[in-house]
């Protein structure tokens, strides 16, 4: 049986003192929840999470993450350096970096590797566009991109945990149906079982787009949907609260 695991994205959002009332609020409203849940913060505030969360039963990471180890990358930051601030996870593939940033599914797969060579779980972001899912591309898109992956981390999918996020239902209040997203999670499941199908079955797989309290319990009653990986409805702890403890009743 796998665990529910909600994630919540700040995305490039935040301030010390709205950081601290919401990691506050958040961390008072876990007691009894049986999902496991973490925010990942901007890098500037990930000291903050780890001061603010140490004990607590939120975990912590990051948005990104170099594929380098260390040298001159100015700008970049190191899965060491996420780790001295014992962040657990770290995103990598989210569609704002795969579109803003040019990020190749090679170069996410290279730091899913960074991040298990420190020691970080990679939460591997995959997802089609509106268009490529109009044009029924969908299943060929996610798999080559988890493909990427799967053809570096080798015996280490375990270690890894992935987020099927459809780039039109991010931000933009739509969200995939159950039935659709579910469809979606089995089929990379499967690609995962191909790959080694004694791990593939434990390896959760989160939704993620416009996952909001209205809609949590149903998507992560569906057989594949592990959790959630939450953007908007992270930035305020009564939603991000709700979804978590829609994840505990699953
Ligand atoms: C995200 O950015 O990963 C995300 C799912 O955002 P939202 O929940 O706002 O759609």
């Amino acid at each position: 049986m796998r665990r529910k695991l909600v994630v919540g994205n700040w995305k490039m959002n935040g301030s010390l003192a709205s950081n601290a009332s919401l990691l506050a609020g958040i961390a008072e409203g876990l007691n009894g929840t049986g999902a496991d849940s973490a925010v990942c913060a901007p890098a500037p505030y990930l000291a903050q999470c780890q001061a603010a969360l140490q004990g607590s039963k939120l975990a912590w990471g990051a948005q990104d993450v170099s594929a380098q180890a260390g040298g001159a990358y100015t700008g970049e930051v190191s899965a060491a350096m996420l780790g001295d601030f014992a962040c657990r996870f770290v995103i990598v593939g989210h569609s704002e970096r795969r579109a803003y940033h040019a990020e190749s599914s090679e170069l996410v797969a290279k730091k899913a590797v960074a991040a298990l060579d420190a020691g970080l779980t990679p939460i591997v972001c995959v997802g089609e566009t509106l268009a490529e899912r109009e044009a029924e591309q969908t299943f060929v898109v996610v798999r080559n991109q988890l493909g990427a992956v799967l053809a570096l981390v080798g015996e280490r999918l375990n270690k890894i945990v992935v987020a099927y996020e459809p780039v039109w239902a991010i931000g933009t209040g739509k969200t995939a149906t159950p039935e659709m997203a579910q469809e979606v999670h089995a089929r990379l499941r499967a690609q995962m079982a191909e790959h080694n199908a004694i791990v593939a079955g434990g390896v959760q797989i989160l939704y993620g787009g416009s996952m909001k309290p209205e809609n949590a319990r149903e998507l992560m009653a569906q057989p594949d949907i592990d959790g959630g990986l939450i953007g908007g409805a992270a930035l305020k702890a009564a939603d991000f609260l709700a979804i978590i403890h829609a994840g505990s009743s699953n």
